[in-house]
């Protein structure tokens, strides 16, 4: 089982920085054993021009038998020469990402203390592997290494060169060309090798899906063959793949959400202009209000918030922390969790609430945490309330379902408190054109009637009571610029009821 991995170099910058990198130095042979058996590295080419680095892993077939793991898939486990006689010691699979997560950890970490600029420097490299054990074929590893910036080559092996008749065996003589840190290169063949092997030569446990993540981090989420990939890296079980994928798509949110940084922003202070501007601009509003509406809308939510003696607060989907800060004024909350899913805009919810130079009193009330309200998430449980304030209609129609249950289903508060634009209100609103939403981000806006189905439904399937609220001036016609339900878990309204009998 062999792999190379080469790169080409100039004066100022030799290839044999490679040795640094994979910490094994170019003018040494050395072997380290493996549970398998037998790791080499040496280098068959090393000058400042070309540097060529070979992992050569010789297996002991002993060994994978006494590992109880000595088939390949669909090997006859009690037939006594198969256990011997099969592709384990040749095909690059799980034992050569073993070997290279044993043998080159700094490196797949991306870590260089003798030279800590190295990691980062993207490399010409060429990765060489002879014979992959590839399901799948030649298509699949395309599939899986051009998405991440590699040229591929990729030629089937005959199954017997003598005879070409018989065809094609499975595995894959491979060759990737690109330009990328060396890290990325080793993480890509620590997942993707034994994805294209698809038979783990160990017992795949829960803190396999840490070493994906891992390995996976910053090329794994949004991957055109995600799913594939973590479901065979974690050999179909169904539940550690499922737990994989959550997390992944969280971090692809993330991810896109950095990236998109900007247009978040935006939603956000485009929501503040458009309400403060209607202080301002009366002819934006037939019914000119005294306060803005993103400033009337926290003075409603924080009245819903005492009336109903809430103590520890979600602000789920806080935004940039405008709420999250009026309720750290006041000291009868004595908990408050700002959850987004945008590390950004959680940055900036640090900075306006001046979370770094906060007391110690005043540090223990309050955290922003990150998180996506598509998944549920244990650390909500037992809030006396949660608000989503203009949260639902930034997520598509067919994931609220996802969101009402990780709320009502699974944190459960006693309280929740939802606002939402009302769709009626935007022919006040004389610069937004007919038929358009109130920003570009806003996935649907609902009309009255809408929002009180949605909230009937939402209320009796898990069991809470509710009201609706008008926030902004309630317009005859059309009713106000905002809509708000206040959710009452019916636990509570039992035991108020009890308790104002006795
Ligand atoms: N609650 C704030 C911000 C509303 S903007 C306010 O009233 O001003 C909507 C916020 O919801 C954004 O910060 C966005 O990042 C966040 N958000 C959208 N989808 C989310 C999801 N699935 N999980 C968590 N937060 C989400």
């Amino acid at each position: 089982m062999f792999l190379t991995i080469e790169t080409t170099g100039t004066p100022d910058a030799p290839a044999t920085d490679l040795g640094f990198l994979l910490h094994k130095h170019p003018g040494r042979a050395q072997a380290f054993s493996t549970s398998y058996g037998t790791a080499h590295v040496f280098y068959p080419e090393a000058a400042a021009e070309q540097c060529r680095a070979a992992l050569l892993l010789d297996v002991d077939p002993a060994a994978l038998v006494r590992h109880g793991r000595g088939k390949g898939r669909g090997g006859a486990p009690d037939a006594a020469m198969a256990q011997y006689v099969n592709d384990r010691p040749y095909a690059a699979s799980s034992l050569l990402a073993v070997a290279i997560g044993a043998v080159f950890s700094s490196a797949l970490k991306g870590q260089c203390v003798a030279r800590p600029e190295l990691p980062e420097r993207e490399l010409p490299l060429v990765v060489t592997v002879p014979a992959v054990s590839a399901r799948g074929g030649v298509e699949l590893v395309h599939a899986l290494f051009a998405p991440l910036g590699w040229t591929v080559a990729a030629e089937p092996v005959p199954l017997d060169e003598q005879f070409p008749e018989w065809g094609d065996s499975r595995y894959v003589r491979l060759e990737l060309h690109g330009r990328m840190p060396l890290a990325h290169a080793l993480r890509h063949l620590y997942v993707l090798l034994p994805v294209l092997d698809d038979s783990k030569h160990y017992w795949v446990s829960a803190d396999e899906v840490d070493k994906l993540l891992r390995a996976g981090e910053g090329w794994l989420p949004g991957h055109p063959e995600q799913a594939l990939i973590t479901s065979r890296y974690l050999a179909r079980r169904r539940s550690l793949t499922r737990a994989a994928d959550e997390r992944l798509e969280l971090l692809r949110l993330a991810e896109a959400d950095d990236r998109t940084a900007e247009s978040v922003d935006n939603a956000v202070s485009a929501d503040e202009n458009t309400d403060d501007s209607d202080s301002t601009d009366g002819a934006r509003d037939a019914h000119p209000s005294p306060q803005p509406l993103a400033v009337q809308r926290r003075t409603a939510l924080l009245t819903a918030l005492r009336q109903a003696q809430a103590r520890r607060v979600l602000d789920l989907g806080c935004g940039q922390g405008q709420l999250v800060r009026e309720l750290l004024a006041d000291p009868v909350f004595t908990e408050i969790v700002g959850v987004d899913v945008s590390m950004r805009a959680l940055t900036f919810a640090a900075r306006r609430i001046g979370l770094e130079r906060l007391g110690e009193r005043q540090a223990a009330r309050v955290r922003l945490v990150q998180g996506s309200l598509a998944y549920t998430d244990a650390r909500l449980k037992g809030y006396d309330a949660a608000v989503l304030s203009e949260v639902i209609e930034h997520l598509d129609e067919e994931r609220l379902p996802a969101l009402e249950y990780a709320v009502f289903g699974a944190a459960r508060p006693g309280t929740v408190l939802v606002t939402t634009p009302n769709v009626e209100y935007n022919v006040r609103w004389e610069t937004l054109p007919a038929g358009e939403v109130r920003h570009h981000d806003h996935r649907f806006e609902w009309n009255r009637g809408q929002f009180a189905d949605w909230a009937g439904q939402v209320a009796e399937r898990y069991g809470y009571g509710f009201r609706l609220v008008p926030v902004g001036p309630d317009d005859p016609e059309v009713g106000p610029p905002t809509q708000m339900a206040v959710f009452t878990r019916r636990e509570e309204d039992e035991k108020r009821k009890g308790e104002a009998a006795a």
